[in-house]
């Protein structure tokens, strides 16, 4: 089944083309990386599947309905960035829990389904600690699970490991591919590492200049000369 429709998307900024008639089918459970140079209008992209940008032109389909101008929160998609921006004020588990708060789910509920995000994460039994007692792949672990506790049908993920060192990338990658096989999560990740976009996805799309070049699965993308 056919979870989101990207049709003929463009976005222009003043007399920049930042994303130029993109299209792109994604399937249910499927994990789809954009990789392309930076500029090429990855994140452009993944913002207006998000609902943070506006398309000047074209239209976002999830499961079949047209979301173009749905705002974010009503979208089922969530959304992590690469540079985390959690609470400093609040322990991890009130940064999980916020989004269910303002749900205005009951107090047990918001216990289990957050517990159950940081054991997604590997993060069971971090819950008192603050943010700042954190390492960087555990503070990007929390924005991770802030995300999964909302449930989303569709997790748009923006470089988000981009900051961290290579080793602990690459065991990051492994989880959230781990998170995504269990859940059955659909997810666009942008990147511009082609070993990540190859490592991750079940197809890659390739951006150059505001359009998709390829899209293909890693093993034909690598194939190429
Ligand atoms: P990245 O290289 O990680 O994609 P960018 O620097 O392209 O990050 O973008 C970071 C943020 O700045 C995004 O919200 C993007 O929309 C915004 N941005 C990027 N380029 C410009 C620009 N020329 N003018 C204003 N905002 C920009
Ligand atoms: P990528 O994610 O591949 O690095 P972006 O989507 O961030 O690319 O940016 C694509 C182009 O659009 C770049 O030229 C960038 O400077 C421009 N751009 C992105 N966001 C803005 C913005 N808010 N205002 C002006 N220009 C922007």
């Amino acid at each position: 089944m056919t979870k989101l429709e990207v049709k003929n998307l463009s976005r222009t900024f003043g007399s920049t083309r930042a994303v130029e008639d993109v299209s792109l089918n994604v399937d249910e459970g499927e994990l789809v990386c954009l990789l392309g140079p930076s500029g090429s209008g990855k994140s452009t992209v993944l913002r207006m599947i998000g609902g943070f940008e506006r398309p000047s032109t074209g239209s976002i389909l999830i499961d079949g309905a047209d979301v173009t101008n749905v705002p974010p929160e009503r979208r089922a998609t969530g959304m992590v960035f690469q540079s985390h921006a959690l609470w400093t004020h609040m322990n991890v588990f009130a940064n999980v829990a916020f989004g269910l708060k303002l749900r205005r789910l009951g107090r047990e509920e918001i216990r289990t389904r957050t517990e159950r995000a940081l054991n997604m994460v590997g993060l069971t039994g971090y819950g008192n600690r603050r943010p700042s007692q954190l390492s960087g792949g555990q503070q990007q672990r929390v924005a991770l699970a802030r995300s999964l506790v909302l449930e989303p049908k569709i997790l748009l993920l923006d470089e988000p490991f981009a900051s961290l060192d290579q080793h602990l990338r690459e065991r990051l990658r492994e989880e959230v591919r781990e998170i995504q096989h269990r859940a059955g999560i659909t997810m666009i990740f942008v990147t511009h590492g082609q070993d990540e976009a190859l490592a991750l996805a079940d197809r890659v799309a390739i951006m150059r200049d505001g359009r998709i070049e390829q899209v293909d699965r890693p093993d034909v993308v690598y194939r190429q000369p």
